[in-house]
């Protein structure tokens, strides 16, 4: 399993893509690119997704232009599913940056495994950030959105967040992933779960 970054230098928010033998998939790609449209055409034999890990605009806003052009589809959790075609949900209204609004073909339920090829993808739903985000375990790798950063957590001072839930959610992770679990979040660089528990100063060891 190969994983890349893609930053967006625009919107500084990180795009995946994860490549394995007869899997290619894209993880919350915020704005076209040909890089990120590259990869999915290149894999066309391949069984191919996009993931989407909530409803901002910097994590969907290449989604519905990729499916477009390369006829792959998109996944998000089922409590986000509506969150999509609105733009007070998806932030869009609120910072101004225009999303067109779309749903994904693919409603995620919590604790559901998806199979994309020979990749298994573990679904942890972890609201907190928003009502209905998810976070993605693939082998020893977890996509954690906006849930878990770095030394640091997602924003709960939107309409939706609740730093209680989003709490909640990290000490979820915190139980359920080995120390060793590489998280690659949404904003930022790559840490492990080991060491959030350990130093993360909003939310540690359970
Ligand atoms: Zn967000």
């Amino acid at each position: 399993m190969k994983i890349k970054v893609i930053p967006s230098a625009s919107l500084g928010a990180n795009c995946y893509t994860v490549l394995s033998d007869n899997a290619a998939i894209v993880i919350d790609p915020g704005e076209f690119s040909q890089s990120i449209y590259d990869f999915l055409e290149e894999n066309k034999e391949k069984q191919r997704l996009i993931l989407l890990t909530h409803c901002h605009f910097d994590h969907i806003g290449g989604a519905e232009k990729l499916r477009e052009r390369t006829e792959t589809k998109i996944a998000i959790g089922e409590n986000e599913f509506e969150a999509t075609i609105s733009s007070s949900k998806t932030l869009s209204d609120y910072f101004g940056i225009f999303v067109s609004p779309f749903k994904a073909d693919i409603a995620i339920k919590n604790g559901e495994i998806l199979s994309v090829g020979n990749l298994k993808v573990k679904c942890f739903e972890t609201p907190g950030h928003t009502v209905g985000g998810m976070c993605y375990l693939l082998e020893n790798a977890l996509f954690s959105g906006d849930t878990l950063f770095k030394l640091s957590i997602g924003r709960t001072d939107f309409p939706d967040g609740s730093f209680k839930e989003i709490s909640k959610s990290i000490k979820m992770l915190y139980e359920e992933l080995p120390d060793d679990t590489v998280v690659f979040p949404g904003h930022g660089e790559a840490t492990q779960i080991g060491y959030e528990k350990n130093y993360n100063p909003y939310v540690r060891n359970v």
